[in-house]
C-alpha cells in the first residue's frame, strides 16, 4: 500500500446483513446471494468465505468466467449463471456443476450435445420485464417438456425477475407476481411438479414476504443498501464498503482563478483548495465534477472543477489548517482518528494493510459520521450498485 487511496470491505457488516435479511424471510425460504461483478465490487473470494458459512443456499453470477472463478477458489456452493451461454459453455457449466438459465442462445434443446454430468436448468419466465424468459403458458410448458425429455438435463425450477420492486407503487410487481403464480398453477394443473420457484430481489424481499416463494435472490441489500432508501428504508442494513483517499496538496486560490481541466470552476472568492488522490480511473464518477462531496473531519466539502483520471480537487476553505496527507472519506464511515499523516508515514508500506484494518476495527463503534453512498450516487445520477461495482482494481480492497 503506497498510495493513500483504498476501500475497506467490512465482512462482519456483510455477515450481519445476511442474518438480518434471513430473519425477514418466511420460514423455509432459501436465500441466494448475487455475487456477480466480483461480488458487486467487494471481491469475490472474501465474500464467498462469509457466504460459505452463513447458510446461504446458492449464489448467482452473470458469466461463466465468474462461476469458474468461484470453483477455482475452491468453493462448492451451488452457483447459478444468470447470463446467456452458448452450447459449448453449457458443457463447461455441467462439468463444473454450475446451474444455468435457459436462453435462446442455446438453440433447440433437442440439438444440444449430450452432457456427461446432468446440466441443472432454471427456466426464466417473462412476467413484465422483457429481458429474458418465456411469456405464455404454452411456451413455458414446451420448454419444460423439452428439458424433461432429456435425461442429461435436470429441471431445477422456474423464476422471474421484478422490474419495479423498489418503485413507489407496487402495482407493476403485483402484476408480475400474479402472472408468475398463474403460470405455476397452470403447470400444476397440467400435471407438472414444479421443483422450485424464485422471484424476489432485494426490493421484493424488503417489500413483501408474500413474494418469497421457495428462494429469494438478494444482491444490493446484502452489501448494505436498500435499492431505494426513501421508498424501502431498512435502517438495520450496514454498508459494507467504505472508500478513503488522502490529500496530496493544499493551496490558496485567488478570486477569479479557475480550477481543473476545462476551467469549469471559477473562484468567486479567495479559497483554500486541496487535491485528493482519487479520480475516475479509480471509479469516482466524473459526473461528480463540480457536484460531488467529500467528508473531511466531519464536514462535507464540495468537489470543485472536473474530476481528473487520478485526482480531484475540493474546496476546504471552511476547514481550518488542512494538511497534506490527511485522510478523507469518499463514501462510507468517517476517517478513524488514528489515521494521521504521521502515523501513515511512520508505518512500513508493507505493514499498512494490517495497521489500517486494525485501527478501522477498533474505532468501528465510535465513528458515527458517514457520507452516504446513496447520497453520492444520487448526485452522480446513478445508484449505489453502479458506484460499488465501478470501484476499480486500482483501489485496494482491505477486508476486515
Ligand atoms: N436476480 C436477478 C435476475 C438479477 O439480475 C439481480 C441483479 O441485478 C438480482 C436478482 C439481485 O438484485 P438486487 O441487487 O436488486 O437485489
Amino acid at each position: 500500500m503506497y498510495r493513500g487511496t483504498f476501500a475497506i470491505v467490512d465482512l462482519s457488516a456483510f455477515a450481519d446483513n445476511l442474518r438480518l435479511l434471513a430473519k425477514k424471510l418466511r420460514e423455509g425460504t432459501k436465500m441466494l446471494i448475487a455475487v456477480k461483478a466480483n461480488a458487486y465490487g467487494h471481491d469475490i473470494g472474501p465474500i464467498m468465505e462469509v457466504i460459505a458459512r452463513s447458510g446461504v443456499a446458492q449464489v448467482a453470477v452473470a458469466t461463466l468466467e465468474e462461476a469458474l472463478t468461484i470453483r477455482k477458489l475452491g468453493f462448492d456452493t451451488p452457483v447459478l449463471i444468470l447470463g446467456a451461454l452458448g452450447p459449448h459453455e453449457l458443457r463447461i457449466a455441467s462439468e463444473n456443476d454450475i446451474d444455468v438459465i435457459h436462453t435462446q442462445t442455446w438453440g433447440p434443446v433437442q440439438t444440444l450435445g449430450r452432457f456427461e454430468r446432468p446440466l441443472k436448468v432454471h427456466i426464466p419466465l417473462d412476467t413484465g420485464m422483457n429481458r429474458v424468459g418465456f411469456k405464455s403458458f404454452e411456451d413455458v410448458r414446451d420448454i419444460v417438456d423439452a428439458v424433461l425429455q432429456r435425461s442429461d438435463l435436470k429441471w431445477q425450477g422456474i423464476y422471474t425477475h421484478l422490474a419495479c420492486s423498489d418503485a413507489e407503487s407496487d402495482e407493476h410487481s403485483r402484476n408480475q407476481i400474479r402472472i408468475f403464480s398463474e403460470r405455476i398453477e397452470q403447470l400444476k394443473r397440467a400435471g407438472y411438479d414444479v421443483p422450485m420457484a424464485h422471484v424476489s430481489n432485494s426490493g421484493g424481499v424488503l417489500r413483501n414476504a408474500e413474494w418469497n416463494f421457495d428462494m429469494v435472490r438478494i444482491g444490493i441489500a446484502a452489501y448494505g443498501y436498500s435499492p431505494d432508501e426513501t421508498i424501502l428504508p431498512e435502517p438495520g442494513l450496514q454498508p459494507v464498503m467504505h472508500v478513503y483517499s488522502s490529500i496530496t496538496r493544499v493551496a490558496s486560490v485567488t478570486k477569479g482563478e479557475t480550477i481543473g481541466y476545462g476551467a469549469t470552476f471559477t473562484a468567486s472568492k479567495n479559497m483554500r483548495v486541496a487535491t485528493v488522490a482519487i479520480g475516475y480511473a479509480d471509479g469516482y464518477p466524473r459526473i461528480l465534477s463540480n457536484r460531488g462531496k467529500i467528508l473531511l473531519r466531519g464536514v462535507q466539502v464540495p468537489v470543485v472543477g472536473r474530476v481528473c483520471m487520478d485526482q480531484l480537487m475540493i474546496d476546504v476553505s471552511d476547514v481550518p489548517d488542512v494538511r497534506v496527507g490527511e485522510f478523507v472519506t469518499v463514501f462510507g464511515r468517517a476517517v478513524p482518528s488514528d489515521w494521521t499523516p504521521e502515523a501513515w508515514e511512520g508505518t512500513d508500506p508493507e505493514e499498512r494493510d494490517g495497521w489500517i484494518k486494525e485501527t478501522f476495527q477498533r474505532t468501528r463503534q465510535t465513528t458515527q459520521d458517514v457520507l452516504s453512498l446513496t447520497e453520492i450516487a444520487a448526485l452522480a445520477e446513478t445508484i449505489p450498485y453502479e458506484v460499488v461495482c465501478g470501484m476499480s482494481s486500482r483501489v485496494p480492497k482491505l477486508h476486515v
